[in-house]
């Protein structure tokens, strides 16, 4: 059973595609939360690396992988793209399915693609510390990795109930040497502030995100890596569909449907945006973005400017929001768990070039289980929901005897999830709907 389509080493891809140049409209620019003027591009790299600000509007349509990550990347890819046979026979549809797995790093996640090149410019512009954070923990371990690699300090601040559900995370970042603490912290006047009002606060995204950049700001020194959501996080992760595309011309198809979970975006971004070309040139291609339902930015959610941080002082950004003072009911998917997106898969969506979808976690989970027996891989809570649409669409094609191609990203493996597993053998999970939620 030949399910797989390798790439050589020498086949992985030289550059990412910067899908700027090629969108058919402008993008807003983000404001400086001091003047709501768009904000200047020297406040920009007091947070971030100079090189992710400037990345971040390229008109450049390929962007040239550096040496030393490419030769990073290249511990772990190119990544097969693997057939599911077994799923399909298991479902009983005409549908060919086909997924990208990148679960097969190190830190199990997606965004190690992203890490490594930001680590890199850090340390090429002479930085010496990361501060960042972690919902789920995926983009601590990634930052933790990129930073040994390349000898810099990191400091996480982990959201706490993710700091108390996924310890094994927490002993990944700190075998790579980083400092981690959990968010609300009593390191910060933000943490400290939502710890007076709660002291059993189990964090969010938004609070970790406000004392990552109260830290920066107070002059402790380092730079901010962000894991999702900025155009240049976006970019980097497009290896995953150029990857993909190449595997599937080898195998003489090309998608009806592309599925990505999306939680900031940026791994929808890296499977979908080598495709947003086609289909602005007339392909009918479909591309999915699947959210939870208890935190469903994009269906749910307002096209409009927007803070990152619960403290409302990032940079704002246009994007589908719940609000900055959203806090996500305290899901498995904590990768899920953000109140905003990515300003490029918003306009997308706006635009109807790409479609959404939310999913209520106990489908998510049953769906993922139909793929972990077949296919034989535990995928991230996160990726479930995108395994879950897959299916369902694999189920419609079933109904309608259509034999649709279908290509999902699977985002990262589940391997220290497994208690969300048990929580939905035992009934424990509930569907928490957003309304509810609110
Ligand atoms: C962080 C993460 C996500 C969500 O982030 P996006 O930017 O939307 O990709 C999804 N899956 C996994 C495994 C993650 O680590």
């Amino acid at each position: 059973m030949n399910n797989k389509i390798l790439l050589d080493a020498s086949e992985m891809p030289r550059a990412w595609y910067n899908i700027l140049p090629d969108l058919p409209f402008a993008l807003d620019p983000p404001l400086d939360p001091e003047t709501m003027q768009p904000i200047a591009t020297d406040k920009l790299v007091r947070l971030f690396p100079e090189k992710v600000v400037e990345l971040n509007t390229s008109r450049e349509r390929w962007i040239e992988i550096p040496e030393p990550v490419r030769e990073l990347l290249a511990t772990w890819r190119p990544v097969p793209l693997t057939r599911a046979l077994r799923l399909e026979r298991a479902l009983g549809t005409p549908a060919r399915i086909y997924y990208k797995y990148e679960g097969t790093n190190i830190t199990g996640s997606v965004k190690l693609n992203s890490a490594i090149p930001q680590a890199y410019y850090l340390k090429q512009e002479g930085g010496r510390r990361i501060v960042t954070e972690t919902g789920a923990g995926q983009w601590g371990c990634a930052s933790a990795v990129a930073a040994a690699e390349f000898g810099l300090e990191c400091k996480v601040f982990m959201v706490r109930i993710s700091y108390e559900q996924k310890p094994q995370r927490l002993s990944m970042m700190r075998a790579f040497g980083a400092e981690v603490v959990f968010s609300p912290s009593n390191e910060t006047s933000v943490g400290r502030g939502v710890i007076a009002r709660n002291p059993a606060h189990k964090g969010s995204l938004g609070i970790a995100i406000g004392e990552v950049l109260e830290e920066i700001r107070s002059g402790a020194g380092g730079k901010y890596l962000f894991g999702s959501i900025l155009n240049t996080v976006c970019l980097h992760q497009t290896i995953v569909g150029l990857e993909a595309k190449l595997q599937m011309e080898k195998a003489g198809e090309y998608p009806d449907i592309i599925i990505g979970c999306h939680g900031g975006g940026s791994n929808f971004a890296g499977i979908a945006f080598p495709f947003v070309a086609d289909k602005l040139g007339g392909k009918p291609l479909r591309m999915i973005a699947v959210e939870p339902s208890a935190c469903p930015s994009l269906t749910k959610g307002q096209f409009r400017y927007d803070y990152g941080d619960l403290s409302r002082t990032t940079p704002l950004l246009k994007m589908y929001t719940l609000g900055c003072d959203f806090t996500p009911p305290a899901m498995h998917a904590g990768g899920l768990r953000h109140h905003g997106s990515s300003p490029i898969t918003a306009a997308l969506y706006h635009h109807g070039i790409i479609e959404a979808k939310a999913l209520p976690q106990t489908h998510v989970f049953k769906r993922s289980l139909e793929f972990l027996k077949t296919e034989m891989i535990v995928v991230a809570p996160e990726a479930a929901h995108a395994v879950a649409a897959g299916i369902d669409e694999a189920l419609e094609c079933k109904r309608t005897g259509e034999a649709k191609t279908i290509l999902i990203c699977i985002s990262g493996h589940g391997l220290f999830d497994m208690s969300a597993y048990d929580d939905y053998f035992a009934g424990r999970l509930k569907d928490e709907d957003y309304a509810v939620a609110a």
